[in-house]
């Protein structure tokens, strides 16, 4: 009987997984085709100074609206770009579009003698595995005629300990070049105080699942990020802000930057020149 069970069982796990595996096919194919027909888009989330609320950088972030499933989270359609290796192909595109856009803002800021805002771009754990990752990146800079000092790279504390060493060379070459780096959804891996000193890194990026439990829990990890980054001489971006009191506590707290709904969500480029344009304008 209970074999029997255990058979009926697997029968009902089986097309279930079949299901998934097909749907994981489907949205490769057609994530490939959209790259191609270009059905991907690259919002900008805006970051804003903690202190005196300027907009001081935007995260570069992709969208896809599918024909008939409607607008695709990335975090669904970024695991598959992994898994088939499109997210290389993928990757070169947003930061082909985020280092053309970010050169616009440094003539748009140029003609107003304002500082430029600064691009983040994602990048996943398979680019960074690429030999040739930084060429690609210096390519790009030198094709949109973006200064290396304007751009971010945002990686994970997972991707750099997958492989140290390779990582850190990554990191010391970047730097050299003048290109900024950040770690994202800092907290939520398993990098050791002792990697987090040999990773030559300007930023640290406290993650939404932190932030949004402010300012009632999450004080104590929020706190111990913001004083190591202060001992570690790096910046600190708050990501997910949705409230004012949370604005507040982080500002208290000496939080560098902040990032989230409050301040302004993920918007198509234009909008974000826009949101350039009015923080222009002198307030009476
Ligand atoms: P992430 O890099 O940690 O990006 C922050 C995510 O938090 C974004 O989700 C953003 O829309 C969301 N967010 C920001 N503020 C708030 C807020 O106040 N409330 C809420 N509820 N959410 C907020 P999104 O755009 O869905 O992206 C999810 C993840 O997908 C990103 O997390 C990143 O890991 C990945 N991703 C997005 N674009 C790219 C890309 O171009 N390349 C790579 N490799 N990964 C990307
Ligand atoms: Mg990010
Ligand atoms: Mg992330
Ligand atoms: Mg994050």
């Amino acid at each position: 009987h209970a074999k029997k069970t255990g058979r009926n069982r697997l029968a009902e796990y089986v097309p279930e997984m079949t299901l998934r595996t097909q749907r994981r096919i489907r949205l490769e194919r057609e994530l490939r085709r959209a790259l191609e027909a270009g059905g991907l888009e690259v919002h900008y989330q805006p970051q804003f100074d903690c202190g005196t609320e300027q907009l001081v950088g935007a995260e570069a972030l992709m969208r896809w609206r599918h024909p008939e499933q409607g607008f695709i989270s990335p975090a669904e359609f970024i695991p598959v770009a992994e898994d088939s290796g499109l997210i290389v192909a993928l990757g070169e595109w947003v930061l082909l579009q985020a280092c053309a856009e970010g050169a616009r803002w440094v003539h748009m800021a140029e003609q107003a003698g304002t500082p430029p805002p600064s691009i983040a771009v994602n990048v996943s754990a398979r680019q960074l595995r690429e030999k040739g990752f930084l060429d690609v990146v210096m390519r790009t800079l030198a094709a949109t005629g973006l200064p290396a000092t304007q751009l971010e790279l945002e990686l994970t504390e997972s991707m750099l300990m997958e492989d140290v060493e390779s990582a850190v060379q990554f990191m010391r070459d970047a730097r050299n070049n003048g290109i900024r780096l950040s770690i994202d959804d800092f907290g939520t891996g398993y990098s050791s105080l002792a990697y987090l000193q040999r990773f030559p890194i300007n930023q640290l990026k406290i993650n939404r699942s932190f932030t949004c439990s402010l300012p009632n829990d999450g004080t104590t990890i929020v706190s111990a990020v913001i004083s190591l980054a202060r001992d570690f001489q790096l910046a600190v971006v708050a990501e997910g802000v949705e409230s004012r009191e949370q604005l507040e506590w982080l500002r208290r707290a000496g939080c560098t930057y902040a990032q989230g709904y409050l301040l302004g969500k993920p918007m198509p480029a234009e909008a974000l020149r826009q949101l350039i344009e009015a923080q222009r304008q002198p307030v009476h």
